[in-house]
C-alpha cells in the first residue's frame, strides 16, 4: 500500500477533485472520482478514514443486498471478508480496525491523495460557484482550487459555508434524531446470549428486520434489539441510566465482540460545539451505566470485558442540505423512480424518536423486495455550482434521510457524487450540467446497480 500524500506546504494547492470528509461518502467519492480518470485529493480532519463506521464505532452496515446497492460496497464487502472481518448478511457486521486498513488501501489503490488531520472551515466561493476549500492543519492554514468539491463531512459544512440553504431537525419543529455513543464489550459467550433469546423471545422487538439471528454461521450472525424485561429490572434497580427502555446487541465477527447499542442523547445539536461537549459527557455516563448493567444482568456477559467506547459520538442527523430535488417519504414509500436515479436504497426509515418522547422508534418499512431510486438532483445543492452534496447531508426530508442515511447508502451517494465531479471536471461543466445519462452510465461502469 503506497499512500500519496497531498502537496506539502501551506498556500494554495490544487486538484482536479477535492473531497471533504473521509467517511462512508467521501471514500466513495474519493474512490470513484480517483478511477473516473480524476486527480483527487481526500482531506479529513481525523487520523483515520471511516467517519461514523469508525470513530463513532457504528460497525455493521444496515440494508446489504447485492442486488440492489453495487459498486464500492461491493468492493468493501469482498476485501473485508477477505480478512474475515465481516460477517455478510442484511445487517453486516464488520471489525472497525479491518475496516480502517481496507479503507485506507482502497484510496491508496486508487491512486488518491489524502490529507489527513486537516479540518475544512470553509469554502472558497466565485460568485454562485464553489471553487475550493480552506482548512485548518497544525502546520497553517492551506487552500485547495479544484474543479469541483464534494462535500462528504455528514454535516453539509461546505455547502453551509457558502450559504446553501439547509433544514435541520423535525417538521415539528424538535431536533433531529438522537446521538449515541456506542460501545464494544468482549469475551462474552454468545452462546449463552443466543439461549436467552430463544427461551425468552417476547424480550426482543417482534418487527423480523430487528431482531436476526443465523446460527449457521461462524461466529453466528445476530441481532438483538429489545431486552424490555432486564432492561427494566436494570432501571428498577438503579443500575442502568440511559434514554431509553431497551437496547441492541450484535454480534461483531471477532469471536466473543459483540456491538452494544444502548445510549440515547436527545435534543442537542451535532454541529454546536458545546452542545457536541454536553452530549460526549451524558453519552459516556449512559455508556458507563450500560457495561455496569451488562455485566449484572445480561446472560453471556458475566465475564465479559469493555474493549472500547467510540472515540466519538455518533451524530445521526444534522444539516440536510436543501437541493434541487427533497428526497421525501412519499417518494420511498411508492418506490418512485427518477430518470436522473444514481443510487437505490430499500432500508426502512429507521427514526430514533424524540426528546419529548424518546422511547418511541419508528420503523418505516418498504414492501418486501421493494427499493427506491434517489435522483442525482439531490445531490446538487439548490443554489450553488461546483459543489455535490454525498452521505448524511444529501437533499431528503427528515423521514427520508431515516433510510439514505444508512452506510451502504451513503456509499452509493458518494460513489454518485465522485463520478458526477471527476466528469464535471474533466469536461468543464457544471455538476447541474451534467447529463444524467452519461453519469448513468459511467456508473453502471464502475459496476453501480440501476
Ligand atoms: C449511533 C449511530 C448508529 C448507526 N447505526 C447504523 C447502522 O447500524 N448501520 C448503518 O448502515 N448506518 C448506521 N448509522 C448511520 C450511518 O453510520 C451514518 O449515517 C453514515 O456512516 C454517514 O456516513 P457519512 O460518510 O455521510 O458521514 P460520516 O461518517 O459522519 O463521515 C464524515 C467524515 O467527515 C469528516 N469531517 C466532518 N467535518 C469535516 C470538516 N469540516 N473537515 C474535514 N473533515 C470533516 C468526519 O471526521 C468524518 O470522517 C448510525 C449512525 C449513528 C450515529
Amino acid at each position: 500500500m503506497q499512500v500519496q500524500q497531498s502537496t506539502r506546504g501551506n498556500g494554495t494547492h490544487s486538484a482536479e477533485v477535492l473531497v471533504a470528509g473521509g467517511g462512508m461518502a467521501g471514500i466513495a467519492a474519493a474512490v470513484a472520482a480517483a478511477r473516473a480518470g480524476a486527480d483527487v485529493l481526500l482531506v479529513e480532519r481525523g487520523g483515520t478514514l471511516g467517519g461514523v463506521a469508525t470513530a463513532g464505532l457504528n460497525c455493521s452496515f444496515m440494508g446489504v443486498d447485492r442486488s440492489v446497492i453495487g459498486g464500492v460496497l461491493w468492493e468493501v464487502l469482498d476485501r473485508l471478508a477477505s480478512v474475515g472481518g465481516s460477517i455478510e448478511g442484511l445487517y453486516t457486521p464488520f471489525d472497525p480496525e479491518a475496516f480502517k486498513t481496507v479503507a485506507m488501501e482502497m484510496v491508496a489503490d486508487a491512486g488518491v491523495r489524502l490529507l489527513l488531520h486537516s479540518w475544512v472551515v470553509d469554502a472558497v466561493v466565485d460568485g454562485d460557484t464553489v471553487t475550493g476549500v480552506r482548512f485548518i492543519t497544525k502546520s497553517g492554514q492551506r487552500e485547495v482550487r479544484a474543479g469541483a468539491v464534494v462535500d462528504a463531512t455528514g454535516d453539509g459544512d461546505i455547502a453551509a459555508a457558502a450559504h446553501a440553504p439547509f433544514e435541520t431537525g423535525r417538521p415539528d419543529g424538535q431536533p433531529g434524531q438522537p446521538m449515541t455513543v456506542m460501545l464494544r464489550m468482549g469475551n462474552v459467550d454468545t452462546s449463552k446470549l443466543i439461549a436467552y433469546i430463544k427461551a425468552n423471545p417476547d424480550e426482543l422487538y417482534k418487527n423480523p428486520l430487528k431482531c436476526v439471528l443465523e446460527e449457521n454461521r461462524d461466529p453466528p450472525l445476530f441481532l438483538f434489539s429489545g431486552f424490555f424485561d432486564l432492561v427494566r429490572k436494570g432501571k428498577e434497580a438503579g443500575v442502568l441510566r440511559t434514554a431509553r427502555e431497551s437496547m441492541g446487541l450484535q454480534g461483531l465477527p471477532n469471536k466473543g465482540q459483540v456491538l452494544v447499542n444502548a445510549t440515547r442523547v436527545h435534543g442537542l445539536s451535532g454541529i454546536d460545539a458545546d452542545d457536541l461537549t454536553r452530549a460526549e459527557i451524558e453519552g459516556r455516563k449512559q455508556a458507563k451505566t450500560v457495561v455496569e448493567f451488562l455485566k449484572k444482568y445480561m446472560p453471556g456477559f458475566d465475564d465479559a470485558h469493555l474493549i472500547d467506547t467510540a472515540a466519538s459520538i455518533g451524530v445521526r442527523e444534522t444539516r440536510r442540505i436543501k437541493g434541487l430535488y427533497m428526497l421525501t417519504k412519499e417518494d420511498i414509500l411508492s418506490e418512485r423512480r427518477f430518470p436522473d436515479a444514481i443510487a437505490r436504497n430499500f432500508f426502512p426509515m429507521d427514526n430514533h424518536g424524540p426528546a419529548d418522547n424518546p422511547n418511541s422508534h419508528s420503523w418505516t418499512v418498504l414492501r418486501a423486495g421493494g427499493f427506491y431510486d434517489i435522483p442525482y438532483r439531490c445531490l446538487l445543492p439548490q443554489t450553488l455550482n461546483g459543489v455535490l452534496l454525498a452521505g448524511r447531508c444529501i437533499s431528503a426530508t427528515h423521514e427520508a434521510h431515516a433510510s439514505t442515511r444508512t452506510m451502504p447508502c451513503s456509499l452509493a451517494t458518494g460513489q454518485a457524487a465522485g463520478v458526477a465531479a471527476a466528469l464535471s471536471a474533466r469536461h468543464g461543466t457544471r455538476p447541474a450540467d451534467l447529463d444524467a445519462g452519461l453519469l448513468r452510465k459511467a456508473l453502471i461502469e464502475q459496476r453501480v446497480v440501476l
